[in-house]
């Protein structure tokens, strides 16, 4: 049975594309995989993160999780900075990986924007970071949305270099030539990438300082149906088919939230409302966004009424994930020639 490991930054605003683009999917792999669901703190303070609501969002985040269906018994749930293994093989993969990969990631260009000599050491080298989280656990299958497949590709090309840079002792201490295995993105459904709800340009992002350009996890009914209704669109009615979608990304975006949320291909759903107005399929998108989200910020409220349970889990999550971590991590110092205790 194959290992997903995927991850969550807590760094406020759970949106419906972490939803769609991650969360859903991470609850589907339950049925097939062991799943390691991680909150990546580490992560989120590569940008400063104020230190009450980066708690808060850490219990956030957990709280979807849980909300959405993951188990946390069955499959494994915690907090990355409880499992020091995750640092520790970072620091060793800063030592693999290669200035020139890293410069080539877009996301930290995004990111990291105009002030660059500004940023933290920590925003660049997040990649090398995310490539450690997922080999501590010699994970195959990364369940993300489309805004990490450079990261990924990264992954695996650190992976490979890490198994060539050390293959001699590898071998000589009898270890699997390829020790890290390739992980493999998997990106599936129809909302890989949800835009945001003010331009069909730019992914809906946590970090978008308009609230109305993302609809929140935590949003009540009738903020789900006020931003929906300022969505933006173009003046057209709604083609019928998918190839009329191709020059119209706002169309684009709403069609295929429709389509996650509802279990359907963007094909089908235009089969139902092509040739309509925007306003008639809008009604119908907030009454299913509802439906749907509705209840899993419903019960994230409730589970934040009671952080101690929600602490619990994460502790527990985070010692049965670093007995895994712990033995790869042994064996990479094995492999590099670190002294250690046998
Ligand atoms: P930040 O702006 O802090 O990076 P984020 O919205 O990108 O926040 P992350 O915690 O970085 O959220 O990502 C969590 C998961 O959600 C990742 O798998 C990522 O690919 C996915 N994701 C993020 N934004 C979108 C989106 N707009 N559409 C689909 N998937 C998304
Ligand atoms: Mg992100």
């Amino acid at each position: 049975i194959q290992r997903v490991f995927s991850g969550v930054q807590p760094t406020g605003n759970l949106h419906l594309g972490n939803y769609l683009g991650a969360i859903v999917n991470f609850v589907k792999l339950q049925q097939t995989h062991n799943c390691i669901y991680c909150v990546v703190d580490l992560h989120a303070i590569t940008v400063w993160q104020n230190p009450v609501e980066l708690t808060h969002n850490i219990r956030e985040v957990t709280a979807a999780f849980l909300a959405s269906g993951i188990d946390p018994d069955k499959h494994i749930v915690f907090n990355q900075s409880q499992v020091a293994e995750h640092a520790e093989l970072a620091w060793v993969l800063n030592c693999v990986a290669r200035l020139g990969w890293l410069n080539r990631m877009t996301q930290f260009k995004e990111k990291a924007g105009k002030d660059r000599e500004n940023a933290s050491v920590g925003l660049y080298a997040y990649p090398n970071l995310m490539a450690a989280d997922i080999l501590v656990y010699r994970a195959t299958h990364v369940p993300v949305g489309e805004d990490q497949k450079q990261h990924l590709e990264l992954a695996r090309d650190i992976a490979q270099k890490f198994n060539n840079d050390f293959s001699e002792s590898i071998a000589a201490k009898g270890y699997d030539a390829k020790f890290f295995p390739q992980p493999e993105p998997l990106i599936t459904g129809p909302a890989t990438r949800v835009m945001s709800l003010r331009d069909g340009s730019k992914k809906m992002s946590k970090s978008d300082p308009s609230d109305y350009s993302r609809i929140n996890l935590t949003d009540d009914a009738d903020a789900i149906a006020q931003k929906i209704r300022k969505a933006k669109t173009d003046p057209e009615p709604l083609p019928s088919e998918e190839d009329g979608l191709k020059a119209r990304p706002e169309a684009d975006n709403l069609v295929g939230i429709y389509a996650a949320l509802s279990g359907r291909t963007k094909a089908d759903v235009l089969r139902e409302f092509g040739g309509g107005q925007f306003s008639g399929f809008k009604s119908t998108l907030v009454d299913l966004s509802v439906d749907k989200l509705g209840p899993v910020g419903a019960e994230m409220k409730r589970l934040m009424q009671d952080p101690g349970h929600v602490d619990a889990v994460l502790v527990k999550g985070a010692e049965r994930a670093r007995a895994i971590a712990f033995e790869t991590m042994k064996a990479v110092k094995d492999i590099v020639g670190f002294v250690q205790p046998k």
